[in-house]
Order: structure tokens, then C-alpha cells, then sequence
């Protein structure tokens, strides 16, 4: 065994190989793997071995396709058979529901550049002649779908990195892990110690105990998960093609062929959770759990019902193994937040269909230090302290129950909620809002009418909230809204250095003392880390304001680019809360209630200053995101509810009222400002999302100032639009593709119907070629062609005149 290695991946299942091999291939060669065990002795050996590229989430999607795409090369690459199999998937729908969603999907597969098509029961029957289509309206038919031997799989992936010369040692358990002191790690085994650089969590159904041997708790559960496998059928004797692989959605199963019988897997509900309070290093040399057929019955029985031929064959084998679940399903992929050169690998549910990317995004990471485009889906960062044990155990077990159930854009899960409040929340519970969550916290999506009952039906089209949210906007405009604005993220940033580490940081100009000004954040890539809002409050006291589920991410990016000395940042998202008012009326609103004056002249645009309200020290900043004249109150949650009682008594004199979030993503749309995941990511430049107005290029150094002045010598490909759509009963939806004729031109960020406007709008963004303003085009809306034009300007207020006055 080696002294010492550039880095050191622990856990020899799909992904740690998949890891090891990335790495080798992207160019570090002193790496090594060690495996407790012989490889594949976690999840990795009993996996179906299915694969497939399709996910809701793009990134996720991107790595998926990346994955299968690999295959056929890493079986020449490794000269090892890996049992591969293409006989392409079906996505059966049973339900007049399921079947919108597949149709939306499938649109939305064109922009993730997947290849599906619809097809319908008669196709359904000749791909998969064993099935029963009474009932099925249609499917999605992926021809990239299929299936593999799980070990050779993991095999190849580490005999192809032992070819680029990293070493792997089994039989080797990682058994603490202690920093050296000099930025590398002193990893000790139950044999030899090694010091590594970097180290990679990819320990699988133990990631939480190598978590915990640097201190972190990871979000992360093993479920069990059964499959079955049966003899063979008369009916795949001679065939001359082989089955898809099929998903019944309804039906929560799947299936596929195994040799000539077939291999069926079911999510059974309720999950059964395994090793709640840890995984016993004793298990899993080649072991499974015993098999719980009765807890399967009615799952079976929808099975034996799709597929009636199963009937009349016996069962060969049932397999009953753990794998992990995070709260939403996704990796666990990157550098852990707080610990020095410590790397997650882990919490992948499907390794078979994300192994490869996730081993080439770490990798990516580890090397060119940053990932390859938008990976905030996957980043481990993306949860924070909320996501407790007990969280992660609702959350896990609900993602399993539903893997197969239908998802709405406008649904937001049970299970873990409340897990964080504002201080507001009970107010306006009983002031009938419906909650949303974001990042663990409740915030308020509308308010229904009083009377009826506090909730939104799931759906893809026009919700039972369009009638409510049209009355918070259309008021907002021509009175005022108020709007608990806690899910802001909020960091202070101090000291003698603050302002030329921000200077650095961030690439827009530094407002002066009591302003506020828009900053982007870059990559070194040049692409967008962050759209973030800053106020100068002294000559060494700044703050920051960005979206409040980003906190973990970006405090590990400030933290990482944080001088030794100087400058301190400390994350007050938790502890600090805001109210947004807005609105022609809002400036008398603030005036009843602040003893300062906030008169045009006293208070002008994008300044900011602590002031009382209420009875409660708060800081102002007079901005808003609406577009209107508007003020974000800022103070510690503890005086949140005293500022909020004082400015609800005083709003109903002036006909101001509460409203919701969804009545803000209306209002901003309407003055086409974007928002980060949807418009703003890292998969955009400043020129092609618009931010680069924001950019101070003139300004000697900030990170990503090489990669922006190339960037914006260059026209953009493609850029953001605002368009106003045909729509009849839904809007547009997320990644839904833009058409000029034929030609898919563009796909949808946000959208949503402006109720001051009367018109249904969207963000997009578009190919410059067709980004004219008389360009005729089209979007998909649930599988149908909608006519949409571009708009040159916003429809509400295009001078910027209200927020202004
Ligand atoms: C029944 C079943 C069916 C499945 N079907 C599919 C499917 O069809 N398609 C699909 O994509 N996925 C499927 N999966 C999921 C898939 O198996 C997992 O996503 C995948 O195996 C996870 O791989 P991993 O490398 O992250 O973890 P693991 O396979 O658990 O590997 C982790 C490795 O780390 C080692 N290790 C742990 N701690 C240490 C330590 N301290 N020192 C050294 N080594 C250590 C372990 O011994 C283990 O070998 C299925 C899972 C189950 C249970």
C-alpha cells in the first residue's frame, strides 16, 4: 500500500470506481480506492442493473445520459464484458393524469436532448407482447433504456482506472480519518495508514459512518428494496427481440427481461426503512435481508395484473437489499461544507443509471475546481442543518413511497413539514395562506379566501389559486402587498478587508455606504455563481441577500475564497427574517409605522438604513422585486412578528393586504426580471441571461473576469426573452420547448400569467437567431403547440417609473 496519494476514494461500489476512474482518466494518477470487502460488497452486487436517462431534473438528466452513454466505451476500454443490453424502456400510463405528464415530458425531453417519443397501446403490444394495455392510454418509449451486469459494471470502472495507474486495496476498512495539519488527511485502515490529499466519501450504505468520522451527519437512509426474479416464460422462448424495459407508473413496478424470464422490482408503500441508527460494518459480504413477500401483496398484485403471463410461472428468485435514499432522491455529490478537501460521492439511489456522471462531476470538481455547468441538484450542499435524522427518515421513506407517483410543478410533499417556521407563520396560518417549502421553511404561496379550505389541488394546469393570486397582484399594483420575505438568504460580512475581499468576490461594482446594489457572482468559468443583492451598512460592514435554499452553497464559496485575516462572514438566513411591502400605498404604510422620514427625497431607490418599526430596530432598503415602489424590512425573526402586527393594523386603512409568493413570481414576470435556478445558473453566462449590465468589466480583478471579457466579445448563442403566450387554461412550464416552425429554438424558464396584464408570459431563453421581436413562434404547453410572441419590452410599467418614484 502507498504512503501517500493525491486522493483517496473510500468505498469500492459502482460509484467509488466510477470515482477512481474519473479521476485517473481526467489526469491524477497517484489515486487509490479502498474497499472494506471485495468490490461491489454494498449495494452495487444485487442491483437490477436498469438505466435510463430520464429525470425531471435537467443536471440530473444530463448525468444520466452521460452514463449510458459510457457504457460501450468502458467495455472497450476495459476489454471487460459488462452484460450490456439496449432493448429500449417504456413509461406506461395508465390515467388521463399520468398521460398529461408524459406528454409534457416528453416535450421537455427534446430540451434535455433526449431522444423519446410517444407511442401508443398498439406499439405498446408489439414491444412488449407480455403486457396488458386495458386501461394503458400510452407510454414514452426511451430506445436508449436498458440493462447491465451490476458487478462487471463496477469491474470495468476499476479496471479501467488500474489501467490509467490508480491502485486499489480490498479488504482494507477505513477506520478514522484525522487532519494533518498541513491541509491533507491521515486516513488509518485496519492494516497501514495512509495520507491522502483529498479524500472521497463514496462508502455507500456506510457514507454516514465515514460522515461521522470527520463529524458531519450526511442526509442520507438505507431502504430495502425487493425484486423477483421468475423461471422462464413459454412466451419469451424463440422471441426474436427482447423486452423493454418497462415502468408501470401507475402500477409503481418494473420490469425487464432476465434471460428468458423476467426480473420485476416494486416500491412498495409504506418504505421500510433499514439500519435507522447505522449501518453494522459487520454486514454485506455478498448478504441480502430476508424477504418480506406479504408486505409486497398489493404491489405483486398490480404486477400480476400488467403482466398476466406471470401467473402461470414460479418465482426463481426474490431479492431483498438496502440502498440509500436522500430527502429528494438525488446524490449526495461534492466538496462537504466545512471540512477541508473532505469530497461526497454518495447517497446515489441508482448507480447504475448515475454513476458515471456523478464520477465524472466529482472529478470535474476535484481537478478543474468547479463542476461542469449547473449541479446544485446534486451538490451535497444543498441541505442544511435542518435535514435532521428524523427529517431525513420522513423524507426518505415518502421519496420511496412516491418514486413512481405523479409530481406536479405545484406540489409540495408532506412529509418533514414543518421542519422550520418564521415567526410569522401561525399569523398567517390563520389568515388562510397555503405554505410552499424551500430549504426546510414554510412561506406562504397564497392566501385562500376565507372560508374555503387552506390548500391547492396538484395539477398541471390553472390551479383553484388563480383566482386568489389574481387578487393579490391586481391589488399589489394599485394598493400594496405584504409579504413575509424570510426565505431571503442573509450573510453579514466584516472587518478591514471586507470590501476588497467582496471587491473580489463579486463581480459587480460595490455600492457605497447606505446604498444597495446588484451583483452578480461568477465561476472562474465565467458562469454565474450567484445573483446576489449587496448593501454597504459602514466602510467595513457589508450585507448580502441571495435565495435562501443556496445559503449552504454559497457560504462554502465564500468561506472558500475568504482572506486569513481580515474579513469575517457569518450566515444570519436562520436567525434573521424579512417583510417586503409593496405597492403605490406602501411608502405611507412604512411612514405609519417607522419614526424616521421616508419621504422620495429622504429615502430614495436602492439605499437602505436602520430605522425603527414598530416597536423593533429593523434595517430598511428601499427596493423591490415587483417592480413597484417597495421596501425589504430586515430584522432578527424575534421582532418579525411585532413589525408584522404593526404593519397589518396599519395596512387595512390603505387597503394593503398580505400575499404570497406566487403572486410575486406574477408580478415579476410581468416586469420580465428573472430569479436564480430559472433564469440565473451555472449553466448561463452574464451576456446571454442579461446580467452582464450588472457586471463592472472595467474593474481590475474579480473571479471569472477573464472567462466575462471573453464572453462578451462573443455574441451569445442564445438569450433571455420575455414572451407572451397564447395560453388557454395553463401556462408554460419549466424547460417546455420554444419553436420557430419545426425548429425547437428555445425552452421556458418561469412562467406565469400576469394579472395586471391580462396576459400569460413566460421566460425563455432563445437561439439569437430567432430572438427577433416579429419572430413567429410556438411553445408546448402540456403536449400542445401554443403561438407566442416576443415581447420588446415588459408589459407593466417598461420605464421602471413606479419603483423609482
Ligand atoms: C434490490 C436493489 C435493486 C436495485 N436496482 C437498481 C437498478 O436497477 N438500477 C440502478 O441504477 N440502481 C439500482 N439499485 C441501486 C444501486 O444498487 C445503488 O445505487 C448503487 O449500488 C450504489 O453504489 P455505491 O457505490 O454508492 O454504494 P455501495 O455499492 O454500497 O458501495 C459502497 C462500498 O463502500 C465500501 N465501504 C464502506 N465503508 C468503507 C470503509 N470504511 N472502508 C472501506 N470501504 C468501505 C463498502 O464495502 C461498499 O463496497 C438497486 C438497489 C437494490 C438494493
Amino acid at each position: 500500500m502507498k504512503r501517500h496519494v493525491r486522493a483517496l476514494v473510500i468505498g469500492g461500489g459502482v460509484v467509488g470506481c466510477s470515482v477512481l476512474y474519473h479521476l485517473s482518466k481526467l489526469g491524477w494518477r497517484d489515486v487509490a480506492l479502498v474497499e472494506r470487502k471485495e468490490l461491489t460488497a454494498g449495494s452495487s452486487w444485487h442491483a437490477a442493473g436498469a438505466f435510463h436517462a430520464l429525470n425531471s431534473d435537467p443536471a440530473m438528466s444530463r448525468l444520466q445520459a452521460y452514463t449510458v452513454a459510457l457504457y460501450p466505451e468502458l467495455q472497450k476500454i476495459s476489454g471487460q464484458d459488462i452484460g450490456l443490453h439496449y432493448p429500449g424502456g417504456l413509461n406506461v400510463a395508465a390515467t388521463k393524469e399520468r398521460w398529461d405528464l408524459l406528454r409534457a415530458d416528453v416535450a421537455r425531453h427534446q430540451t434535455m436532448g433526449l431522444d423519446t417519443r410517444l407511442v401508443g397501446p398498439a406499439e405498446i403490444r408489439e414491444l412488449c407482447p407480455i403486457m396488458e394495455t386495458r386501461g394503458v392510454l400510452g407510454a414514452i418509449y426511451d430506445p436508449q433504456e436498458g440493462h447491465l451486469d451490476p458487478a462487471g459494471a463496477t469491474h470495468a470502472f476499476a479496471s479501467a482506472a488500474r489501467r490509467n495507474g490508480a491502485e486499489i486495496y480490498r479488504h482494507t476498512r477505513v477506520t478514522a480519518l484525522r487532519p494533518t495539519g498541513r491541509g491533507t488527511w491521515e486516513v488509518s485502515t485496519d492494516g497501514d495508514t495512509i495520507e491522502a490529499e483529498h479524500v472521497v466519501n463514496a462508502a455507500g450504505l456506510w457514507a454516514r459512518e465515514v460522515g461521522r468520522m470527520v463529524g458531519i451527519d450526511l442526509p442520507l437512509l438505507p431502504m430495502e428494496h425487493h425484486y423477483l426474479i421468475t423461471e422462464d416464460l413459454a412466451e419469451l422462448a424463440g422471441a426474436s427481440r427482447e423486452l423493454p424495459v418497462v415502468v408501470d407508473l401507475d402500477g409503481e413496478m418494473y420490469m425487464r427481461q432476465e434471460r428468458r424470464g423476467v426480473l420485476l422490482g416494486v416500491y412498495e408503500t409504506p418504505a421500510t426503512p433499514w439500519a435507522v441508527g447505522g449501518t453494522p460494518w459487520e454486514y454485506g459480504d455478498n448478504e441480502l435481508l430476508p424477504p418480506d413477500l406479504d408486505r409486497l401483496t398489493a404491489a405483486l398484485e398490480k404486477g400480476f395484473t400488467r403482466f398476466p403471463v406471470l401467473h402461470s410461472t414460479g418465482i426463481r428468485k426474490v431479492v431483498n437489499g438496502p440502498f440509500t435514499f436522500t430527502p429528494d432522491g438525488n446524490p449526495l455529490v461534492g466538496p462537504v461544507p466545512g471540512v477541508r478537501n473532505y469530497w461526497a460521492a454518495c447517497g446515489v439511489m441508482a448507480g447504475f443509471c448515475q454513476g458515471g456522471g456523478v464520477g465524472l462531476a466529482l472529478a470535474t470538481w476535484m481537478i478543474h475546481g468547479e463542476p461542469d455547468g449547473e449541479t446544485l441538484a446534486l451538490d451535497v450542499a444543498r441541505f442544511g442543518d435542518y435535514a435532521s435524522k428524523a427529517y431525513v427518515l420522513d423524507k426518505a421513506r415518502e421519496f420511496y413511497s412516491r418514486r413512481f407517483r405523479i409530481a406536479y410543478p405545484n406540489e409540495y410533499w408532506p412529509a418533514g413539514r414543518p421542519s422550520r417556521t418564521s415567526a410569522l407563520h401561525g399569523r398567517l396560518v390563520a389568515r388562510n395562506a397555503v405554505h410552499g417549502v424551500s430549504y426546510g421553511l414554510e412561506y406562504p404561496l397564497f392566501f385562500a379566501p376565507a372560508g374555503r379550505p387552506a390548500e391547492e389541488e396538484p395539477t398541471l394546469r390553472r390551479s383553484g389559486a388563480f383566482g386568489p393570486v389574481g387578487a393579490e397582484c391586481r391589488t399589489a399594483r394599485s394598493h400594496g402587498g405584504i409579504l413575509d420575505a424570510s426565505s431571503f438568504s442573509r450573510f453579514e460580512i466584516e472587518g478591514p478587508a471586507a470590501e476588497s475581499y467582496l471587491d473580489r468576490l463579486l463581480a459587480g461594482k460595490l455600492p457605497g455606504v447606505g446604498r444597495v446594489r446588484l451583483t452578480p457572482m461568477l465561476a472562474p468559468s465565467g458562469r454565474l455563481m450567484g445573483d446576489l443583492t449587496t448593501m454597504r451598512l459602514g466602510a467595513e460592514r457589508f450585507l448580502i441577500f441571495g435565495s435562501g435554499y443556496l445559503q449552504a452553497w454559497h457560504m462554502r464559496w465564500f468561506r472558500q475564497h475568504l482572506p486569513a485575516s481580515g474579513a469575517t462572514v457569518r450566515n444570519l438566513s436562520i436567525d434573521w427574517g424579512g417583510i417586503a411591502i409593496f405597492g403605490p400605498r406602501s411608502r405611507e404604510l412604512l411612514a405609519h409605522v417607522a419614526d424616521d422620514d421616508v419621504s422620495a427625497a429622504a429615502f430614495p431607490f436602492m439605499t437602505a438604513r436602520f430605522m425603527d418599526v414598530g416597536l423593533a430596530p429593523a434595517l430598511v432598503a428601499r427596493m423591490s422585486v415587483t417592480g413597484e415602489l417597495g421596501y425589504e424590512i430586515h430584522a432578527p425573526q424575534v421582532y418579525l412578528a411585532p413589525i408584522y402586527d404593526r404593519l397589518a393594523a396599519a395596512a387595512s386603512g390603505l387597503g394593503i393586504i398580505d400575499v404570497g409568493m406566487y403572486a410575486l413570481l406574477s408580478l415579476r414576470i410581468e416586469k420580465g426580471f428573472g430569479i436564480w435556478t430559472r433564469e440565473f445558473s451555472r449553466d448561463y453566462t452574464p451576456v446571454e441571461s442579461g446580467l452582464s449590465r450588472f457586471v463592472a468589466y472595467d474593474k481590475r480583478d474579480f473571479i471569472g473576469r477573464d472567462a466575462a471579457l471573453r464572453d462578451r466579445e462573443r455574441p451569445p448563442d442564445r438569450r433571455l426573452v420575455l414572451l407572451e403566450v397564447e395560453a388557454l387554461d395553463a401556462e408554460a412550464n419549466y424547460l417546455e420547448p420554444v419553436w420557430s416552425g419545426e425548429e425547437r429554438v428555445g425552452f421556458v424558464t418561469s412562467a406565469a400569467y400576469g394579472h395586471t396584464c391580462g396576459r400569460s408570459l413566460a421566460l425563455a431563453y432563445v437561439a439569437n437567431s430567432s430572438a427577433a421581436a416579429a419572430a413567429e413562434l410556438e411553445v408546448t404547453i402540456v403536449g400542445e403547440r401554443r403561438a407566442c410572441r416576443i415581447l420588446g419590452a415588459p408589459p407593466v410599467d417598461p420605464a421602471g417609473a413606479a419603483m423609482r418614484s
